[in-house]
């Protein structure tokens, strides 16, 4: 269907084989289709021409009607430059070209009347526009007033193919009789959300009348960006709804309560009640619970998962809880045991590295319900192990797991166990809603009181000295600091030269016996990874010299410093993460960012953030602005690289309308029976195939 549209781009006039690969490499334009949705990222008012008296500073794209006077060559002849005088009559500027200056100059006339246009620079005084667009005056009065502006890399300039050479591709594929661009949204749904035809869309954002026009048809585009996102996940989350019946958890609770009223070390945020009762009301609802609970770092998931814990126990179910990284799994063993003693709850402990013997004692007390709360790795998910009656499967850190993982941990129990996923990615509501759009969503949106804010600092490495002077400072007042090195992948071709050099120098500058300090990385036994974390949330160790293992979850409160080296090699939301193992207390906390000089203009970005603002969700904008939503973590393969116009962050009102949509579409016709066209596009490429996703 539609051969036109997926005709292959080296196909279109003036495009070409050579022209097709450079489309294909340097934009992944394939077919007529993927350029058609090739959108400008803004437009010009090519009606308005420019005074060259007018320019200043501030000026960016114009055009000006004038004439060359004179042009020469300039430079030695491997990188001549050509310069061209020209004029509006009253003024002059320089008109410049690096490249193609042969070609270029075959084209130039001098005394005939012209249009140039670009971004005029000012350079020495004089001014200049470099590889300005030139036309004649009678193709651009039967030009459009309104011009759309396209990407282009350098690689694509190099060759020639700019802004104009994609605009004019476009024009050849829209004057084209064949262009069939059938609708796929159903009458009542464009006439309720104020929608324009697609066909019309398209001509609107490429070919523009007005700027009202392109308004209108990027309002369209949003909507179907959206829509095609969000269809999958609602699908799944109704398929579920309508499924999975779940084990109600309805006797009161007496372990929970004795826990609440004697047990328990502080009094729980107003966020962390309210998320309690969203759970509850799910437990006892008779539906499975599969809740998504986002809290930034330090917020205090983990004593929420253990009064879920606790609801499970009382109504005679066990429970599990898995993390990403072995480290974190022991740490909340050993954390949540001391909690777990106090009401003689028996707790488990799995990883992969378990010994055999452990894993069959475990596996005995888990199959006889003697365990009631199975801590662990991925070990987990590993086919021998059976629970009596598994109630409820708590995730920690679930970006750091795939959906199939999830899906497998559900399948543990005889019944459906309620799911609840926490994470502390600081994502933006709606792109949670998105992302994760068949869970149900819950956050904790408030930190435990009397907290202090971290005080971040980026130093330059040869200021290293002076940092290791401040820690002895604060080490004499009772507080631990974590010192950590890139690491990013434990893979054995690695080996821990950074890490161990660090630690020699450390030991240097914090001799023992007056100081420990002790190294902690992925590779060490799990019972020295035990050993050291125990020593360090005790306070025996002053310094723990880590890799990227401690990245997440770990929790020392009296830990106050967190010294990052080389963390200009760090992504934002790793070093956020890093950051959030301090100011877990009531003290003071500090975070040194230390970096080499040299520094590229992205790194320079994040660790200015990263001084400016403690806020995961200011720092998840600035992360998406820098990298994009393919790379935020979790949420790859969610389909987010397909919105080209739509913002997750500026359209959540479009979002959330796209969704309603969507709910009142399914609702009428589930699988879209009566919508063909649209089931259609949604099993194609260009609706990404969303809807095979759900079959
Ligand atoms: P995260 O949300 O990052 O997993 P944790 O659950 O590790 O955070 O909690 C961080 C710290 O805050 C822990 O030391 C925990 O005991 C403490 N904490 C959690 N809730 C509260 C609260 N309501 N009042 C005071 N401290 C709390
Ligand atoms: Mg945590």
């Amino acid at each position: 269907m539609n051969t036109f549209l997926n005709s292959d781009i080296k196909f279109l006039k003036g495009v070409g084989s050579v022209r097709a690969e450079i489309l294909n490499k340097e934009l992944g334009i394939f077919t007529f289709a993927d350029l058609l949705t090739y959108y400008p990222f803004r437009y010009v008012d090519r009606s308005k021409f420019y005074r060259i008296s007018e320019i200043d500073q501030e000026t960016s794209f114009i055009q000006i009607k004038g004439k060359i006077k004179h042009f020469e060559e300039i430079g030695p002849q491997r990188s001549t430059r050509l310069v061209a005088f020209f004029t509006d009559g009253e003024r002059e500027i320089e008109l410049l070209w690096f490249r193609s200056v042969k070609y270029i100059k075959s084209l130039l006339k001098i005394g005939e009347e012209i249009v140039v246009f670009g971004k005029p620079t000012f350079y020495k005084g004089t001014i200049n526009i470099t590889h300005p667009e030139l036309d004649s005056v009678a193709n651009r009065q039967k030009a459009a007033a309104l011009e759309g502006v396209y990407h282009t890399t350098e690689m694509m300039k190099k060759r020639r193919v700019e802004s104009k050479a994609i605009r004019m591709m476009l024009e050849s594929i829209s004057n084209d009789e064949r262009l069939d661009v059938p609708e796929i949204f159903s009458e009542e749904i464009c006439k309720k959300y104020k929608l324009i035809p697609r066909r019309k869309a398209f001509r609107f954002i490429h070919h523009p009348p007005s700027i009202k026009h392109v308004e209108a048809a990027q309002h369209r585009f949003k909507f179907e960006e959206l829509f095609m996102l969000q269809l999958p996940f609602i699908r799944q989350k109704i398929k579920r709804g309508e499924a999975a019946s779940g084990i109600k958890f309805e006797s009161i609770n007496p372990i929970f309560e004795e826990f609440l009223t004697e047990h328990i070390p502080f009094s729980l945020t107003g966020a962390q009640e309210s998320v309690l009762s969203e759970i509850k009301s799910d437990f006892c609802s008779g539906k499975q619970m599969s809740r998504l609970l986002q809290g930034d770092v330090g917020s205090g998931k983990t004593i929420v998962a253990f009064l879920c814990v606790l609801m499970a126990v009382d109504n005679g179910y066990q429970a599990s809880l898995m993390a990403p990284t072995e480290i974190l799994a022991i740490q909340h063993y050993i954390g949540l045991k001391e909690l777990a003693d106090k009401i003689g709850l028996e707790i488990g402990l799995l990883t992969g590295s378990s010994t055999t013997k452990a894993r069959r004692v475990l596996h005995e007390k888990l199959e006889n319900g003697k365990i009631k709360l199975l801590i662990g790795t991925h070990a987990l998910i590993e086919d021998v192990v059976k629970f009596k009656n598994l109630g409820l499967s708590i995730i920690d850190e679930q970006h750091r797991f795939g959906v199939a993982q999830r899906a497998k941990l559900q399948d543990k129990g005889k019944l459906n166990p309620h799911v609840l996923v926490m994470t502390a990615t600081p994502i933006p509501r709606t792109l949670a809603m998105s992302v994760y759009g068949d869970l149900d969503y819950s956050l904790i949106d408030e930190m435990p009181a009397g907290r202090k804010a971290i005080k971040t600092a980026h130093r330059f490495g040869f200021a290293r000295e002076k940092v290791w002077t401040f820690i002895k400072d604060e080490i004499a007042r009772g507080r631990q600091a974590y010192v950590v090195y890139p690491l990013i992948e434990e893979s054995e071709k690695l080996h821990y030269k950074d890490l161990n050099n660090g630690y020699d120098q450390l030991l240097e500058f914090f001799p023992r016996p007056e100081y420990q300090v002790e190294m902690l990385h992925g590779k060490m036994k799990p019972a020295d990874k035990e050993a050291k974390m125990k020593d360090f949330a005790e306070g025996k160790t002053n310094i723990l010299v880590s890799t990227t293992v401690i990245e997440v979850g770990i929790n020392v409160p009296n830990a106050s410093i967190m010294v990052i080296e080389s963390s200009e090699k760090f992504g934002l939301s790793q070093l956020h993460q890093l950051r959030g193992r301090v100011g877990r207390g009531a003290e003071q906390s500090y975070c040194i960012l230390l970096s080499s000089k040299k520094l590229s203009e992205n790194a320079k970005t994040r660790l200015k953030a990263m001084v400016g603002t403690t806020s995961g969700f200011e720092l998840s904008e600035i992360d998406m602005q820098l990298r994009g939503f393919g790379d935020i973590a979790g949420t790859r393969q969610s389909g987010l690289d397909q919105l080209k116009l739509a913002s997750l962050t500026t359209d959540a009102n479009i979002a959330d309308t796209a969704r309603e949509a969507i709910v009142a579409l399914l609702q009428s016709d589930p699988d879209l029976e009566n919508h063909q066209t649209l089931k259609h596009f949604l099993s194609s490429r260009q609706g990404h195939k969303a809807w095979e996703k759900i079959a």
